[in-house]
């Protein structure tokens, strides 16, 4: 908003959404966006709507119920051989669709070092964990001497196989790939970065530059993205989009359907054309283009693949 991107006449209506959830945009996307264009696919992505103050009845505060499944904060535990930790809770941008949005934001969420210390405990005494998935919030957000403490005493824990880093880093705040980040998240084990993305033009010179530092470096890049309305929901969108993921070397791994957070009806998309749009994908695009389309089950159940 103080970007620019909301008229003077919209804003004593948002106030009342920004005081609700975290908002947030970096320089790099509110540059993509045609502030006359209210349908552009950025800036539906970040531009707060008054219709987040609405909560559907089939919307839920945690609707991938990861509060059940917390052993000790910071570690969600839903599968036998991968768990969550979860350092910060902050992000580079705050997505208008966020399926953690009753949680994350700029001021909360950042592990205590107590709490760290426990969390990295719990993962030293399960020995059934092979991979650690970094998550938040965005792990990147983390300076690169702390990120490079959290990943080195994971890789250290004789049972962890291989890390990930589940993050919009990359496209929404792309100068934060440092020298010095990257650095920290070669190890000694392999670290997998899930690369959050949800359009074609999120692909900026400055993002295909960060992106190609990791790969150089020899890390693996999967892509995710969510199935929006109005951003990615048609058949060229989404081809655009998962073409440019395999273009900057990111192997496109899970498209979700939207988790049913507070506020989010107006991205909402049925599964039925979601399947449609996948079927329409096939054929058209290499098979290693082609995420797996999944939705959360609820009550925890995990994700499952739509069918
Ligand atoms: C999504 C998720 C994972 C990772 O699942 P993959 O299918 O391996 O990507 C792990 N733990 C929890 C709690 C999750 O929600
Ligand atoms: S970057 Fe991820 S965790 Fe952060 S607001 Fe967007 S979807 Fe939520």
């Amino acid at each position: 908003m103080r970007a620019g991107l909301v008229s003077a006449e919209a804003m004593p209506a948002l106030e009342g959404v920004a005081a609700r959830y975290a908002t947030a945009i970096t320089p790099a996307m509110a540059a993509l966006i045609n502030p006359g264009d209210p349908a552009d696919p950025i800036g539906l992505q970040y531009i707060p709507d008054v219709a987040e103050l609405i909560t559907a009845p089939h919307e839920l505060e945690d609707p991938t119920a990861d509060a059940p499944f917390t052993p000790v904060k910071g570690v969600v535990h839903r599968y036998p051989d991968r768990a969550l930790l979860k350092p910060l809770l902050a992000c580079p941008v705050y997505c208008r669709f966020c399926f953690r949005r009753e949680k994350v934001g700029p001021d909360g969420g950042l592990l205590t070092e107590a709490e760290l210390q426990e969390a990295l405990a719990w993962f030293e005494g399960n020995a059934a964990i092979r991979e650690v998935i970094l998550t938040g919030g965005d792990p990147l957000m983390l300076s690169a001497r702390r990120l490079g403490e959290i990943l080195g005493r994971l890789a250290g824990m004789a049972h962890i196989e291989i890390l990930r880093i589940h993050t919009r880093v990359p496209v929404a705040d792309p100068a934060r790939i440092t020298a010095a980040l990257v650095a920290a998240i070669r190890q000694a084990k392999p670290v997998f970065i899930a690369v959050h993305a949800n359009h074609a033009r999120e692909f900026t010179p400055d993002a295909a530059a960060a992106l190609a530092r990791l790969a150089d470096a020899g890390v693996p890049l999967l892509g995710q993205s969510v199935l929006l309305r109005g951003v990615n929901d048609d058949a060229p969108a989404m081809e655009a989009l998962l073409r440019a993921m395999i273009r900057n070397r990111i192997k496109p791994y899970y498209l979700h359907s939207l988790d049913p957070a507070p506020g989010t009806a107006r991205f909402q998309v049925p599964e039925e054309e979601g399947l449609a749009l996948m079927a329409a994908l096939r054929g058209r695009l290499p098979g290693h283009a082609l995420p797996l389309f999944v939705r959360e089950t609820p009550m925890g159940g995990g994700k499952k693949p739509v069918a």
